[in-house]
C-alpha cells in the first residue's frame, strides 16, 4: 500500500515538531510505502515574501520563485535527516528532481505532468522519499524552478497521489479537519468526518485555507482518496469523497478539460421583484413565505441597487409559478414606497414564457478566468441572448428563452468538448445525488473577506454583451469569483439595457475598473461602480436541494441582526450574500449559529510563530 502525507508549514514549525513527524511517517513507514510531501517551516514562505518586499513593491515573477522555493527545500532536508536519525531510510527531492512539470507561469504554475521512475525506484530501495511541496520545473528547455501559488503544497500531495496511484493521501494540519467554519473565527465549529469534493469545493472561497481548492480538484477528477487530519493526534479528521471519476490521462495534469458537464433545464420560470426597499429583512420575508408554501426555489440573484432600491429575481419549477407570483405579491403592501421619488412603487413581474437554464459544470474553473467567457462567447456567436446569470465555483448558469436551449447546448458541447459519452443532463434525468437524511442541509459555512464588487451599469441588452465584458477581463488574467445578472431591462434613450455585477479579487478591483472604463464607450455601459469594503458569506451543502427553506433561514438570522444584503447568488448546494465587510464576521456567526453548526467543543487553534 502506498500512502502520500503531506504536512503543513505549522506541523513543521520547529525542529522538535519535524521530529515527530519524522516518527509519525516512521510508524507508517512500518507497513506501507510512505512519499511525504512538505510545506516550509512556520511563517517561511511570509517572511520570504516580506524580504522580498522590502526591495521591490513589485518582484520579479521569476525571481519570487527562485526565492519562495527555498523554504520547502530547507524543511525536505531537516525531515529526511530527522528520518535517517531514527534509522530509517530517506531521500529528499525538490519538485524538479521529481520531475513535477508545470507551465512557464511562475508564481501561479499549474502542474502539466509528473514523473514517477525516480519516486518508484527510491521507495522499492525502501526509502521514504520527501518532495518539496508547492513547487515544480518548467517543462522548457531552461527548466525554470516555478512555484504553484500560496497554500500550493496540498496541490503537490494530491497531484502525487493521482500520478503513483496511492491508496490515499492524506493532509497534516493544525486544525482537526475540515470544520463547519473556520475555528479562528468561530471556536465551536465542528468537525465533520465527511464532505464531498464539490462542497468542499464550494467552501473553497475560505476552504481554500484549510485545503487548496486545485488540490479538491485534483482528488474529485482523479479519483484520489483524500483525508485532512491533525499533525498532533490520530484521531481519523474528515474524509474529503470524490465521486467515481471518468476516466482521464495523466498527461496535462492540471490543465485538463476545464468543463465535464453540461445541465440544462427547461422547466423553470422567473419571478422578480423589482424595486423594493433597500433594508434588512425583505429576503427573509419573502423566501419565508415561499417555505411556508414549500416552493423549491432553484436560482435566487440579487443584483446591485439603485438609489435606495433593490431587484429579487428567483426561479421556481413552472407548476409553482402562480403559487410563487401569489406569494410575492402578498408581500408588496408591507414594503411601503422607497423613499425615493422616481424609483416608483416596488412592483411584482414575472411572465410564464418559457425560460431555460444551461449550467456548464466542472472543477476546472476556479482561477480560470476564461471558461466564464467561453459560455458567454458560445452562446453569443449561437445569437442567444443572455436574461439572467450566476456562477458558483463549480458552476456558470445563463437563464435563456426555452426555444433557445436545444441549440445552445449543441453548442456549449461543441466548445467544450463534451462528447455523448460524458455529461449532458436535462432537468428530466438530472440525478439528484443521494444525500444521507441525517446529515443537515446546510454542511458548512464561509467567509471571504478579500474580494471587492464590481457593477456595470446598463449595458445594452443584446447578445454578446456579457461575452466581451468577461473576455476583457480574462485577457487581462483577472479571474471573477460572483456573476450576477439579474432579470430587469431599463428603457435608456429607448434601448433596453441591463446591469451585471461581478466579484473579483481586491488587488484586481483597480486595473478591472481601468481596463472596464477604456471599454465603456465601445460597449455603450454607462457606469462602474467599485465596492471595496464587502464581505461575502456563503452557506453550503448538498442536501439543501431537497430542503426548501435554506435560503429563507440564512436572510432571516441576517435580518435579525440587522445585516443588510448587498447581493444574492445561489447554486444548487450553495448560496451567497455580499454584506458590509464590517459585518461579515457577525455575519458568518449569525448564520453558522441559525444552522445550528456549533458543537459543545472549542477549538483554539494556535498562532503561528515565526521561525527563529
Ligand atoms: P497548513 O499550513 O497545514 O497548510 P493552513 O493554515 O494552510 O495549514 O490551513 C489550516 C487553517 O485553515 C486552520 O488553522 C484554520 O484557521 C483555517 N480554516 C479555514 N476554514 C476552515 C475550516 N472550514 N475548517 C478547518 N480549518 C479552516
Ligand atoms: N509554503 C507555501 C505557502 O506558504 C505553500 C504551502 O504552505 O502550502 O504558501
Ligand atoms: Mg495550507
Amino acid at each position: 500500500m502506498l500512502i502520500v502525507q503531506k504536512y503543513g508549514g505549522s506541523s513543521v514549525g520547529s525542529v522538535e515538531r519535524i521530529q515527530s513527524v519524522a516518527q509519525r511517517v516512521l510508524k507508517t513507514a512500518q507497513d506501507h510505502q510512505v512519499v511525504v510531501v512538505v510545506s516550509a517551516m512556520g511563517k517561511t514562505t511570509d517572511q520570504l515574501v516580506s524580504l522580498a518586499q522590502q526591495i521591490s513593491a513589485t518582484p520579479n515573477r521569476r525571481e519570487m520563485d527562485m526565492l519562495l522555493s527555498t523554504g520547502e527545500q530547507v524543511s525536505i532536508a531537516l525531515l529526511s535527516m530527522a528520518l535517517q536519525e531514527l534509522g530509517q531510510p530517506a531521500i529528499s527531492l525538490t519538485g524538479a528532481q521529481v520531475g513535477i512539470v508545470t507551465e512557464a507561469e511562475h508564481t501561479r504554475a499549474r502542474i502539466l505532468s509528473i514523473e514517477t521512475q525516480r519516486m518508484e525506484r527510491h521507495l522499492n530501495q525502501g526509502q521514504v522519499v520527501v518532495v518539496a511541496g508547492f513547487q515544480g520545473v518548467s517543462s522548457q528547455d531552461d527548466l525554470e524552478i516555478t512555484t504553484l501559488g500560496r497554500g500550493g503544497s496540498d496541490t503537490s500531495a494530491v497531484a502525487l497521489a493521482a500520478a503513483l496511484k496511492a491508496d490515499v493521501c492524506e493532509i497534516y494540519t493544525d486544525v482537526p479537519g475540515i470544520l463547519t467554519t473556520d475555528p479562528r473565527l468561530v471556536p465551536n465549529a465542528q468537525l465533520m468526518a465527511e464532505i464531498t469534493c464539490d462542497e468542499m469545493l464550494e467552501l473553497a472561497s475560505l476552504g481554500a485555507k484549510v485545503l487548496h481548492p486545485r488540490a479538491v480538484e485534483i482528488a474529485r477528477n482523479y479519483g484520489v482518496s483524500l483525508v485532512v487530519r491533525s499533525s498532533w493526534t490520530d484521531d481519523p479528521g474528515t474524509k474529503v469523497i470524490a465521486p467515481k471519476p471518468q476516466p482521464r490521462p495523466l498527461e496535462g495534469l492540471e490543465l485538463a478539460r476545464p468543463v465535464d458537464g453540461v445541465e440544462f433545464d427547461t422547466n423553470q420560470a422567473a419571478v422578480s421583484l423589482l424595486r423594493i426597499p433597500d433594508r434588512p429583512g425583505i429576503a427573509a420575508k419573502l423566501f419565508g413565505g415561499i417555505a411556508v408554501q414549500n416552493l423549491d426555489v432553484d436560482l435566487i440573484i440579487q443584483s446591485i441597487h439603485e438609489g435606495n432600491s433593490n431587484d429579487i429575481t428567483f426561479t421556481v419549477e413552472r407548476d409553482y409559478f402562480t403559487k410563487a407570483i401569489a406569494v410575492a405579491d402578498a408581500l408588496l403592501p408591507a414594503l411601503g414606497k422607497p423613499n425615493h421619488s422616481d424609483l416608483g412603487n416596488a412592483e411584482v413581474t414575472g411572465d410564464d414564457t418559457p425560460i431555460a437554464k444551461v449550467s456548464i459544470v466542472g472543477a476546472g474553473m476556479i482561477g480560470r478566468p476564461k471558461v466564464a467567457s467561453q459560455m458567454f462567447n458560445t452562446l453569443a456567436e449561437a445569437g442567444i441572448n443572455i436574461q439572467m446569470i450566476s456562477t458558483s465555483e463549480v458552476k456558470v448558469s445563463c437563464v435563456i428563452a426555452a426555444e433557445d436551449c436545444q441549440q445552445a447546448v449543441t453548442a456549449l458541447c461543441q466548445s467544450f468538448e463534451i462528447s455523448s459519452d460524458c455529461k449532458i443532463t436535462s432537468n428530466f434525468e438530472l440525478e439528484k445525488p443521494p444525500v444521507d437524511p441525517s446529515l443537515p442541509p446546510v454542511r458548512g459555512v464561509a467567509l471571504d473577506i478579500k474580494q471587492a464588487r464590481l457593477a456595470i451599469r446598463h449595458i445594452p441588452d443584446r447578445p454578446g454583451m456579457a461575452a466581451k465584458i468577461f473576455s476583457i477581463l480574462a485577457d487581462h488574467n483577472i479571474s471573477v469569483d460572483m456573476i450576477i445578472q439579474s432579470q430587469r431591462c431599463h428603457q435608456i434613450n429607448g434601448i433596453l439595457a441591463r446591469d451585471i455585477a461581478f466579484t473579483v479579487a481586491q488587488g484586481d478591483a483597480d486595473e478591472a475598473e481601468k481596463i472596464l472604463t477604456q471599454a465603456s464607450s465601445e460597449l455603450g455601459y454607462s457606469e462602474i461602480i467599485v465596492n471595496k469594503s464587502i464581505a461575502k458569506v456563503s452557506v453550503v451543502g448538498s442536501g439543501m436541494i431537497h430542503h426548501p427553506g435554506v435560503a429563507a433561514k440564512m436572510f432571516e438570522a441576517l435580518a435579525n441582526r440587522n445585516i443588510n444584503i448587498l447581493m444574492i447568488a445561489t447554486s444548487e448546494i450553495k448560496i451567497s450574500c455580499l454584506v458590509d465587510e464590517d459585518q461579515g464576521v457577525e455575519a458568518l456567526k449569525a448564520v453558522h449559529e441559525i444552522f445550528e453548526l456549533s458543537g459543545d467543543k472549542t477549538f483554539i487553534v494556535p498562532e503561528r510563530a515565526p521561525v527563529a
